[in-house]
């Protein structure tokens, strides 16, 4: 049988230590390590750069990202919201 798309799961092996992982598809975060380098990989990076972050400037940069991307579809924006609401509702207090 034709296999879809979605059910090819992908495996890697650690480019350090070689131990096999399978990470969800469309996920490159992994960037090749295992659970255990990556948290190490990650934690170097912050120490490199994460740290030297403007937070604000960052979090201004992402509000206009989203602004842009809400400008240029409406629609879809229009929908998620209702969505939401429909969602949520039932949880509103007052
Ligand atoms: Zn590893």
């Amino acid at each position: 049988m034709r296999k879809f798309y979605k059910d090819i799961k992908v495996i890697k092996s650690c480019l350090i230590c070689g131990a096999v992982f399978r990470p969800p598809r469309g996920d490159d975060n992994h960037h090749g390590f295992c659970i255990k380098h990556r948290s190490l990989y990650w934690r170097s990076w912050y120490e490199k750069y994460g740290k030297k972050l403007d937070r604000k400037k960052y979090k201004e940069a992402q509000d206009r990202a989203w602004k842009n991307w809400v400008e240029k579809h409406k629609e879809r924006r229009r929908a998620q919201a209702l969505a939401s609401y429909h969602r949520r509702k039932k949880f509103k207090s007052t």
